[in-house]
């Protein structure tokens, strides 16, 4: 018999919806805390319920409460395997940030769900019930912090919300799925590379996320710099080319030791600095851009934002962003 710890945090899997607004909304009492034991007898769950919140209310902060929170837990307590309900606007957020800094060795699986607890086919509990199987398993060890929904599993560096409404809202767009939840199997296909961990007991560090667009100029950079931002992430065109009119902006936030990374808007691919236009992934390098593969823009922004509490070298910066 598992012993798992499991984390209610909010979001649509403990809401209901009333039929008369046709809206969804957190109530008084979270419906999962009365089903949650019922689902399995294969494991012992020990619930708690930090948040109460839909995820678009989650901050940095409480995402680093979280970690506290499962360290301590694990430490004392020794699970096997910890499960976090989740909103699911937010959710690669919060996994990303626990993969990037939880040390535990032990599964740590998120769901949530797109329909809300009493609407036909909520789909709360089956991939509530998919997370508790999925952390059950001595294969889900190693694997970095997990994404469980709709019968797929996917990695915390991989997954993204891709759909507003779909049962299947979640992909990993690079890597596919990592693993599959069949009726009676949980199946994993490969084994992720894993995230160098980072040392994080609190975040004061505000970073900004941009998106790039056609005729886009520094007007919003150069505001980031008055604002004292402590760093940007931007969106880039394509393999990270910008247009011309942001090279001002970008100049002078990394003359004033503001660092600038770039991913790409693209869902696939990766950046590199192939054109030496003014913008162009070369020209941007020159000035000092740091260039971050395999993340989209709400991931790097929470993996500058860690490194920042880490180190204000610029190698260093680098060495983090870059791998
Ligand atoms: N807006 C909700 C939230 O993220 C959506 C969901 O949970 O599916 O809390």
């Amino acid at each position: 018999m598992k012993n798992l710890l499991v984390i209610h945090t909010g979001g649509t899997i403990s809401m209901k919806k009333d039929s008369a607004t046709e809206t969804a909304g957190i109530g008084s009492r979270n419906p999962l805390l009365e089903t949650t034991d019922t689902l399995t007898d294969s494991s012992h769950l020990n619930v708690i319920e930090p948040f109460h919140k839909p995820s678009p209310h989650m901050t940095v902060t409480d995402m680093v409460y979280l970690k506290k929170i499962i360290e301590k837990e694990c430490s004392e307590k020794g699970y096997d395997g910890v499960v976090i309900t989740h909103g699911t606007d937010t959710m690669e957020e919060t996994a990303f940030f626990l993969d990037l800094t939880v040390r535990a060795d032990v599964p740590v699986v998120l769901t949530g769900a797109m329909r809300a607890s009493n609407e036909i086919g909520a789909d709360g509990f089956s991939n509530l019930l998919s997370a508790i199987r999925t952390a059950e398993e001595e294969q889900a060890k190693n694997k970095g912090v997990l994404v469980v929904f709709h019968d797929d599993i996917h990695t915390a560096v991989d997954v993204t919300k891709t759909h507003t409404t779909s049962a299947a809202a979640f992909q990993s767009p690079l890597a596919g799925p990592v693993g599959t939840i069949t009726p009676n199997q949980v199946l994993f296909r490969y084994n992720p590379l894993l995230q160098n961990k980072l040392q994080v007991d609190e975040i004061n560090k505000q970073v900004a996320l941009l998106k790039a667009y056609a005729g886009m100029d520094s007007s919003i950079l150069l505001a980031l710099k008055d604002m004292a931002y402590d760093g940007v992430v931007i969106e880039a065109l394509g393999q990270g080319n910008l247009p011309p009119q942001t090279t001002q902006g970008i100049e002078t936030l990394i003359r004033s030791g503001i660092p600038v990374v770039v991913v790409s808007r693209c869902q696939g691919g990766f950046v590199y600095p192939a054109y030496h236009y003014q913008g162009g992934g070369s020209h941007l390098r020159d000035l000092g851009v740091i260039f971050c593969n395999g993340l989209n823009g709400q991931k790097a922004r929470i993996k500058l934002m860690a490194a920042l509490m880490n180190t204000k070298d610029r190698n260093e910066l680098i060495r983090i962003m870059e791998n």
